[in-house]
């Protein structure tokens, strides 16, 4: 990769790696800058240890869930929905399944899949770059 950058982004948690392949999806060489050794250390522990990736309603349901200011979330949730989360993390090998109130985990119940995963897409993707520890 060359030292041209089009996008850094700063933190791999969640939202810096999806940052990341979203940019990458458009064709941007993408630097990802995180200070821990290693990136989405959070989704690790989320949905105890088993990542509650998304809902399977439809996403017009989502916003009776958010109390204030829910327009704000319009943009983003109908630009990138639930259903395109899911063809994400499909199209890229990560198994998943629908429990009680249409929860979405992956199939091996290990968070560390999902974050597996994310990683994956964008470090196969020769315009990224992840710099750790800085
Ligand atoms: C106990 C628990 C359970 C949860 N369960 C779920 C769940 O099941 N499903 C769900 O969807 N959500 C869940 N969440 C919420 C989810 O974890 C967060 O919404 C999500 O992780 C937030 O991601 P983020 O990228 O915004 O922030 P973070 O995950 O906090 O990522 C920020 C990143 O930036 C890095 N960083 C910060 N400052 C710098 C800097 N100056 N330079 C470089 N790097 C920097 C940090 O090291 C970190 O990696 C849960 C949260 C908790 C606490």
């Amino acid at each position: 990769m060359t030292n041209k950058k089009d996008v850094i982004i700063i933190g791999g948690g969640a939202s810096g790696l999806m940052a990341a392949i979203s940019s990458l999806e458009c064709g941007k060489k993408v630097t990802l800058i995180e200070k821990n050794e290693k990136a989405g250390k959070k989704i690790y522990i989320t949905g105890k240890g088993r990542c509650n990736v998304t809902n399977n309603k439809d996403i017009s349901e989502f916003f009776d869930h958010i109390m204030k200011n829910k327009e704000f979330l319009y943009s983003a949730l109908y630009t990138f929905d639930n259903k395109r989360l899911l063809e994400l993390l499909h199209s890229n090998g990560l198994k998943t399944k629908v429990e009680r109130g249409d929860r979405v985990f992956p199939v091996s119940d290990k968070a560390s899949d999902v974050t597996k995963t994310l990683l994956n897409i964008i470090n196969t993707d020769k315009n990224s770059e992840i710099l750790y520890n800085t």
